[in-house]
């Protein structure tokens, strides 16, 4: 006899790996990584009713519904239902957290319209007990009409009674099975319903005409152009599509509304007692939280503590460790002979590591910070309180913690899209994130600003009293950048990602002390992740570009530099008066003219060559190309990458005068200046809306698991940016501004 299948679902951190574990004694992990869960884990449950009974376990992912949106719901709904490749489960127990139940019900609604054998198991009952709660097990399971089981599992509390229910539900005729308890509405549900049930394979509904109408319903609510589903045969998403596109009524609206009602009916009934103590405190908390005055300001100091930390406290952990590997790669240039190899190891590789692990202080701190706020529930107030603005530009509140962190880094703000439960929101949130000021662009805009437009002390210097023009300009880079980013946010949001925002749920959950092996667990886990899976792609990309700025090493130069350099060491040896100092100054000019010219030899500088024609009408020169091409790979290494095209070296920095007067004086062919402020002006809006930065591709890549949003990011953000800077500079220029 082959051993039944069962499969623990359950909202995240509801106690399911908790559950597994005290059913199987198997230790598997327990703590919450949010989302990345995504390996099924398997062990086998005795019974212990004497006779060796065995069953199969398998723990999923974490999910509050089954509409699937996340990885971790594709997951869960493909285990769950049994859909392929994996085979049904003989029965499901659905984890519950007696102390969110309502939110906690939503899944179960939706595992019982499967048609699956289910037993709820009403986790946490010690928590209840210790504020004097109860709820009524045995009204819950009347309604639901499925075994309902309170237990704890981390206390080991009705493990036993939990294995029995399961033996009789296994033990119960095939046919009996659940079934729907929320009535979806009539009408237009229903019809979407009938259009599209036709077309569920019957693989999936093994002809059960209940089950094909909540698949159809399911993949009403799952399927759209951007899904990343496995194995959705093209008929049913054809047809769900059409479904849609035949009527704009809200579908996803009317489901969820429905099956709400039914929990909010419910609710009374099963709360034995009058909601008490627990949610009284909590209830007191969050009208001041949730306040719009007192609970905005409390959010404005959260969060200014937060940029604090990214912005301060971390710049001496990322100045650490680009330290260590400037140095690395300055020791290792030493150690070994000039050549190939070594620039390849020190520029390449060394200089590739680093720039995966410069990441890393904002984004262990970020998450820290997110951890801690999930952790604790407040972070579940704060999108409460973010809703309403966001929600007008259909991005949900959560989408405001990472949307203000692109303004550190996009990297962890793109990551920190996570939290988010719909992947529809969180692709719109990836898409726009990058838009935000990063503190990447900062030097460029510095070194632009500072160039070409006139001081605080100069004359036409002062924007406004007390505010320079080049503090103005760059208040209105970022106020650019955030306009920006909500615009597209709304375009994207009504066009390519159509939808609606997740409906909040309608329970807060309740507030618990972050514990911090949880909160260290996930930091860690996100660090890994950032590391091993985008960071190789950060560093191969560090070493193609290398390689595009280093190759061919043969080219044909202008001018004979080993002819002068031999030339320049008979004058020394010649002229006594000519010392040391003198001929090591003039070998250092050689080499920097000698990299100047071998940058525009190589494949990177015929690129920016090639290019010319394309960004001349922005005002950009052949020269700015080449510090575009470099910048592709990070923005910042525009300013060094400018530094080597104008034989200054890639030490210059922002902050160089000789590389801001020689930005001042350079000249195209025909002797008009090359920068003027308006050339600045349309460079700094190409920075600022063009995805210049590799490694947030490289992320996106990784979190959407697909290369097609990564290349579409790319894609429309260096379109808006070329068609802005063309518009900014052809504009200026009509306007006798060039
Ligand atoms: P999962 O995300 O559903 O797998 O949840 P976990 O099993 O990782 O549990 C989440 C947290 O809830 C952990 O800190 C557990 O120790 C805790 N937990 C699980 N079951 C209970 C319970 O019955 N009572 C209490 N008080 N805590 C529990
Ligand atoms: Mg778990």
């Amino acid at each position: 006899m082959t051993r039944p299948v069962l499969a623990i679902a359950g909202n995240p951190n509801c106690g399911k790996t908790t559950l597994f574990n005290a059913l199987t004694g198997a230790n598997a992990k327990v703590g919450n990584y949010p989302g990345i869960t995504v390996e099924r884990r398997e062990a086998s449950m005795q019974f212990g009713d004497g006779d060796g009974r065995e069953a199969q376990l398998l723990d999923i992912p974490g999910t509050y519904s089954l509409s699937a949106r996340t990885a971790e719901e594709q997951v869960a709904i493909t285990a769950i239902a049994g859909l392929h490749p994996y085979e049904e489960p003989d029965a499901v127990i659905v984890v519950v957290d007696a102390t969110q139940l309502a939110r906690n019900l939503y899944l179960v609604l939706q595992v019982l319209e499967l048609r699956l054998k289910v037993v709820v198991a009403l986790n946490m009952s010690d928590v209840l007990t210790k504020h004097g709660l109860k709820l009524d097990a045995a009204e819950l399971s009347r309604r639901l009409g499925v075994p309902v089981v309170p237990i704890s599992a981390s206390r080991g509390q009705g493990i036993a009674a939990l294995k029995r229910a399961l033996a009789q539900v296994l033990d119960a005729p095939d046919d009996q099975v659940s079934s729907a308890v929320a009535p979806l509405p009539n009408g237009e549900v229903a019809a979407a319903i009938e259009r599209v049930a036709p077309e569920v394979p019957s693989g999936w509904s093994r002809g059960d005409e209940q089950r094909r109408r909540s698949l159809a319903c399911w993949a009403l609510l799952s399927l759209d152009q951007g899904d990343e589903l496995w194995h959705v045969p093209e008929a049913l998403r054809a047809a769900v599509l059409q479904s849609r596109a035949a009527s704009d009524f809200d579908f996803d609206q009317a489901v969820v509304s429905a099956r709400y009602a039914w929990i909010d009916a419910a609710m009374p009934a099963l709360l034995a007692e009058p909601p008490g103590v627990l949610r009284r405190s909590t209830d007191a908390v969050d009208k001041l939280l949730i306040h719009p005055v007192a609970g905005f300001t409390l959010f404005v100091l959260v969060m200014a503590f937060v940029f604090q930390a990214l912005f301060s406290w971390s710049g001496p952990a990322i100045d650490a460790v680009g330290g260590f590997f400037d140095a690395l790669g300055a020791a290792t240039a030493d150690v070994l002979p000039p050549g190939l190899i070594t620039d390849f190891l020190t520029d390449g590789v060394i200089a590739g590591v680093g720039a995966v692990l410069v990441f890393l202080p904002q984004i262990l701190l970020l998450f820290l910070f997110i951890s801690i706020m999930e952790d604790s529930g407040y972070m579940a107030r704060v999108a409460f309180l973010m809703d309403r603005i966001m929600k007008a530009i259909g991005l949900t509140g959560r989408a405001f913690v990472p949307m203000l962190s692109g303004f550190a880094c996009a990297i962890p703000a793109i990551m920190a899209t996570r939290t988010m439960e719909r992947r529809r929101d969180r692709m719109l949130t990836m898409m726009v994130v990058p838009i935000m000021t990063c503190s990447a662009r900062l030097p460029v805009y510095t070194l632009i600003i500072a160039a070409l437009y006139p001081g605080p002390d100069e004359p036409g210097g002062s924007f406004l009293p007390g505010l320079s023009l080049q503090a103005a300009i760059m208040v209105g880079m970022y106020l650019f950048s955030t306009v920006l980013a909500l615009a597209a946010a709304a375009v994207l949001g009504r066009t390519l990602l159509r939808g609606r925002a997740a409906p909040l749920l309608l329970e807060l959950p309740p507030y618990r002390m972050p514990m911090p092996r949880s909160v260290g667990r996930m930091v860690w886990e996100r660090a890994r992740l950032f590391v091993t899976e985008a960071g190789t792609v950060i560093l191969v990309c560090t070493i193609v570009l290398w390689a595009l700025l280093t190759f061919p090493q043969d080219a044909e130069l202008s001018r004979d530099f080993d002819a002068e350099q031999t030339a320049v060491q008979a004058r020394a040896e010649a002229d006594p008066s000519l010392d040391q100092d003198w001929l090591a100054e003039q070998r250092h000019q050689l080499g920097l003219a000698r990299d100047s010219e071998l940058l525009r030899a190589s494949w990177g500088g015929q690129l920016g060559q090639a290019i010319e024609p394309v960004i001349a009408p922005l005002g950009f020169d052949w020269k700015i190309g080449i510090g575009l091409i470099g910048a592709f790979a990070a923005r910042e290494v525009f300013v060094s990458t400018m530094g080597v095209v104008y034989g200054m070296g890639d030490e210059a920095d922002e902050q160089s005068l000789p590389l801001r007067e020689h930005i001042q004086a350079e000249v195209w062919p025909d002797g008009r200046r090359v920068y003027t402020p308006l050339v600045g002006l349309s460079l700094m809006v190409f920075f600022a809306l063009a995805a210049q930065c590799m490694s947030t591709l490289a992320v996106v890549k990784r979190e959407t698991q697909s290369w097609r949003w990564p290349l579409f990011l790319f894609s429309y953000m260096t379109a808006l940016a070329w068609i802005a800077s063309f518009a900014v500079y052809q504009g200026g220029v009509a306007l006798g501004l060039g």
